[in-house]
């Protein structure tokens, strides 16, 4: 068997093949392991280190919980938990207990202005949410003709349909969806209804937040180290193709284009990177390749500031903002030493643009932005690095954005064809991704497919 990717999907995918005594062999197109599990522990200093992608775990990822157990690796409060919160907007903090008085130059509606986002998420997510019936939350769903309604509008609209305004959206949604990476004109209200109704949403795990304590790499590099050689860093692979009698991988090895095959290929590449992939003779079906050139991956940049002390209140900064640099938090608010790392975490179209900067641009930019929130910034600043996901190689996006008329494509993205499976975040059940979880659940998912070929 051969398994395309190492991010966890793969990973997980090729132990479960090594525990039952299958010759498995992982192509990894990058040097390392994880894919968008990746802890940044360069350039920084005294130890401090920044997750560029997951970070967070709650106890409802059943499936990166397991993991976490068996490779003996502990949880520890996430840093996202109990955060000293605030917005900025047209220049001024604005904590969330203070909303009413800036109502007015907030933009809310007259019947918004007495209400607090408690009692917004309420209003315009909860209670209509809970209006939409049980198959929202059916656990086996299938998406009925009233959810299809809902696959056909965005997430903006339904906000607005139920009374939102433009400027009350823009409060609720840090808090609450986060995973439409600021696309919620795009982003399917059915994916999103089902996300934020659900149990395993980050937003309804309450205080079960937690991270991997010692970093979210830790995950991927303990699953590695069970495979050893059979994980070939560095072999992008180029082309899959398959006959009646085998599959076949052709990959990059330095200089020269070489071909494995075997009696299956296990694709866990994201869509956005496979679409690189050269696919003419791997004989899918008109409904996957739609499903491989549709699918689309929300933008993420984060930056991550290193500066010399903390220069700020705040016990655990985290600020939303309406500049370009979207959510700034203190990266590092556990860290022992007096240094810190401050991160600008940019979605939506301000992280599009910031991914065509190079990496000094990219902190020039941030720290400019920086400044008027939070002033000492450039003068407390060390060192600093970035990741853009939209331009990361082999990966791509940060993680799936589920578009209106997502159900037309959701079964697609996981049918095995032939001898060719499919895994991945991209591949879950739930019409959303973005999680370690989802990952791990369709590498398990395959076994079962796997078995039954
Ligand atoms: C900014 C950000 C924040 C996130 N936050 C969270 C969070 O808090 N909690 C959470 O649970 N999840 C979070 N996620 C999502 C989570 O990281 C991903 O859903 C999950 O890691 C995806 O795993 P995967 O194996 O499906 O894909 P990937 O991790 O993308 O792995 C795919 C692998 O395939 C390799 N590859 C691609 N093309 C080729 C090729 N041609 N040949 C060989 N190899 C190839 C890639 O290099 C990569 O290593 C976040 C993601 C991002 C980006």
């Amino acid at each position: 068997m051969i398994v395309v990717g190492a991010g966890l999907a793969g990973l997980g995918a090729a132990l479960e093949l090594a525990k039952r005594g299958i010759q498995v062999t992982v192509f990894e197109a990058s040097g390392h392991p994880g894919g968008r599990t990746r802890t940044l522990r360069h350039p920084f200093s005294d130890g401090l280190y920044a997750e560029a992608g997951a970070m967070t775990v709650t106890e409802n990822c059943h499936y990166t919980m397991h993991y976490l157990k068996e490779m003996g690796l502990e949880t520890a409060p996430s840093d996202l938990v109990d955060t000293d919160f605030s917005y900025h907007r047209n220049g001024t903090r604005i904590r969330p207990d203070r909303i009413a008085a800036h109502a007015g130059e907030l933009g809310l509606h007259p019947a918004e202005r007495e209400l607090s986002i408690q009692d917004m998420i309420a209003q315009y997510v909860t209670t209509p949410n809970e209006g939409i019936g049980p198959e929202l939350v059916e656990l086996t769903w299938t998406p009925t003709p009233r959810l299809l309604e809902l696959d056909r509008i965005s997430v903006r609209e339904i906000l607005e349909q139920r009374g939102a305004s433009a400027a009350a959206i823009s409060l609720i949604e840090p808090l609450f969806l986060e995973m439409r990476g600021g696309e919620l004109e795009a982003a399917s209200a059915m994916a999103w209804a089902r996300y934020e109704s659900g149990p395993r949403a980050l937003s309804t795990a309450g205080a079960e937040w937690h991270k991997i304590k010692g970093g979210t790499d830790l995950l991927a590099r303990a699953l590695a180290g069970q495979l050893t050689d059979r994980i070939h860093y560095g072999k992008p692979v180029v082309r899959v193709a398959q006959d009646e009698h085998e599959a076949q991988v052709s990959f990059l090895d330095h200089n020269r284009i070489r071909t494995a095959s075997a009696d299956r290929v296990l694709i866990t590449a994201p869509f956005s990177a496979l679409r690189r992939v050269n696919l003419s003779m791997a004989g899918l079906s008109a409904e996957k390749h739609a499903a491989i050139r549709r699918l689309r991956y929300c933008s993420a940049v984060r930056v991550f500031l290193q500066v010399r002390e903390k220069f700020w209140p705040e016990d655990k900064l985290m600020l939303s903002t309406d500049t370009p640099i979207c959510t700034v938090r203190d990266a590092t608010p556990s860290a022992p030493g007096p240094r810190k790392i401050v991160e600008c975490w940019l979605t939506g179209w301000a992280a599009q643009a910031a991914a065509q900067l190079s990496p000094d641009e990219r902190i020039n930019f941030a720290l400019n932005q920086l400044e008027p929130l939070l002033p000492g910034a450039r003068d407390h600043f060390e060192i600093g690095t970035s990741i853009a996901w939209d331009t990361e190689p082999y990966i791509e996006g940060a993680y799936i954005l589920p578009e209106t008329g997502h159900a037309e494509i959701m079964a697609h993205t996981r049918k095995p064809e032939g001898r060719i499976h499919f895994a991945g975040e991209h591949t879950a059940f739930e019409p959303n991704g973005g999680s370690m979880n989802y990952a791990l659940e369709s590498a398990v998912r395959t076994m079962v497919e796997l078995s039954a070929a």
